[in-house]
């Protein structure tokens, strides 16, 4: 017996009695709980989609609730993860969804434990790596996912599934394509009209694409909402592909030392140390007591002083603050936190 709550689905006929099971069978990961995170979480429980994984790394912000649609003025002021709140909210729209929050960053040591049992991969990543790493690991797995991409006015989704062009097909070698145009959300801005216009492509391909249908998107739809372009690109295969025709993978299966990211927008780093322990709170804040301010709150550690400004995770990883090289930031991590 379906419930009452998804008739208007079923009686939608590419979907009907036989979709919605499928749907409540599958289970979808998305990657990144920003605004494309945000809008196809939402459509993806309430269209019943039975379990739902999401990873993200940040806290919610004010600026974030523009286009983030999940999150509220209470989540920005108590600074919750991104994923907590949105399990929250999400949970009592529909709970009948296995809904599984994961908080912290997704990379080629945990993409087994995180992808586990996946049917479909959304991406609402905001970074090409993680987007290179979702690529090889369902071109090994042959796993299908969603590619979704927006800044400003323009946007970008294609649906990829085994045996099709891959996205490296595509945008060829990661190597080669990290010279981007540098364009982001925190430089350039977004409509939050476009965020929400990409995910629920991106969704409608996830839909089709669990149900088993053939009307799947076969090239990359390309928008540009302000000056009213909508046109496809054609996508195919190349035969010399690294990934999807070699198998060489440039991020799965790679041992990651630690790693220092830049933080988009904010003279910031984050430092992911390569071997990960939960950092003991209260005898660090203990430690770090005398140099500066230390705050203990539920999901982090803030120590703040002239000399070094820092936010540290229960996982690990901490956002320095005041870096303006990758070396400074590791070295106040080293100094301060300690087991670099
Ligand atoms: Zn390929």
């Amino acid at each position: 017996m379906i419930p009452e709550r998804y008739s208007r689905q079923i009686r939608y006929a590419h979907i009907g009695e036989k979709g919605q099971e499928m749907l409540l069978a599958s289970t979808v990961v998305i990657v990144g709980m920003g605004a494309l995170g945000c809008v196809s979480a939402n459509e993806l429980v309430r269209a019943g989609v039975g379990h739902v994984r999401f990873i993200d790394r940040d806290l919610v912000e004010l600026s974030n609730l523009q286009r983030q649609v999940l999150y509220t003025e209470a989540d920005a002021a108590e600074s919750l993860p991104k994923v907590f709140a949105a399990a929250d909210h999400l949970r009592a729209v529909n709970s009948d969804v296995e809904i599984e929050p994961e908080f912290g960053d997704l990379n080629s040591g945990n993409i087994d434990a995180l992808f586990r049992g996946a049917d479909l991969i959304v991406d609402a990543t905001d970074n090409l790596e993680t987007r290179y790493l979702i690529n090889e690991y369902c071109v090994e797995h042959s796993v299908p996912w969603v590619y979704g991409g927006a800044v400003g006015s323009e946007g970008m989704t294609a649906a990829f599934v085994p045996g099709g062009p891959c996205f490296c097909c595509f945008s060829g070698h990661p190597n080669a394509s990290r010279q981007g145009s540098g364009r982001t959300c925190s430089s350039a801005g977004v409509l939050n009209t476009l965020t929400a216009t990409v995910a629920s492509l991106q969704v409608t391909e996830a839909l089709k694409i669990l149900t088993g249908s053939a009307s799947v998107r076969k090239d990359l739809l390309y928008m540009e909402l302000w000056d009213n372009d909508f046109y496809p690109i054609p996508l195919e295969k190349n035969p010399d592909c690294p990934v999807c025709v070699h198998h060489r993978y440039t991020y799965l299966g790679t041992a990651s030392g630690t790693q220092a990211i830049s933080v988009c927008g904010k003279n910031a780093y984050q430092i992911l140390p390569s071997a990960r322990r939960s950092p003991d709170f209260q005898a660090l804040a203990e430690r770090l007591s005398g140099l500066g301010e230390v705050k203990v709150k539920a999901y982090y550690l803030e120590f703040d002083s002239p000399s070094a400004s820092f936010r540290l995770f229960k996982d690990g990883r901490a956002i320095i603050n005041n870096a303006d090289t990758e070396g400074r930031a590791k070295s106040v991590y080293s100094e301060y936190i300690g087991g670099l």
